[in-house]
């Protein structure tokens, strides 16, 4: 889909701050870190959500996920943990697909 100017992570991937990017796709700091480290990954291009994975070529989605390892092993993060909230009641509250990267002391188990 095309950028959205109403979308803030589309305006991000245009204008904000990137940690690394890689063709097709950025990584950001959350603005809100719920860990040590909170990056988020996402395609430059416009998805809602991981339930539109479809949209995205087979070589796309592998480059996408390689990415994230990159951006992870580029922070010196071993250890860390990938979310991704797919509709709101999982918690998604931006409408642009993105991985949510998150390391150190503060990471919550799950129970
Ligand atoms: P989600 O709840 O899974 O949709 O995640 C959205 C994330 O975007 C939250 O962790 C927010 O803290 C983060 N966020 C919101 N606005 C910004 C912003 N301007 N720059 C970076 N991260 C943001
Ligand atoms: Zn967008």
């Amino acid at each position: 889909m095309p950028p959205d100017p109403n979308c803030l992570f589309c305006r991000l991937v245009a204008d904000g701050d990137h940690v690394r990017s890689t063709d097709g796709f950025v990584a950001i700091r959350d603005i809100n870190p719920a860990a040590e480290t909170h990056l988020l990954v996402l395609p430059e291009r416009h998805i809602d959500t991981l339930r539109d994975v479809a949209e995205l070529p087979d070589e796309e989605a592998a480059r996408m996920l390689r990415f994230i390892a990159e951006v992870a092993a580029a922070e010196g993060l071993e250890d860390y943990r990938v979310i991704v909230n797919i509709g709101p009641s999982a918690g998604q509250t931006v409408f642009h697909l993105h991985w949510h990267v998150l390391a150190g002391s503060a990471l919550p188990g799950f129970h």
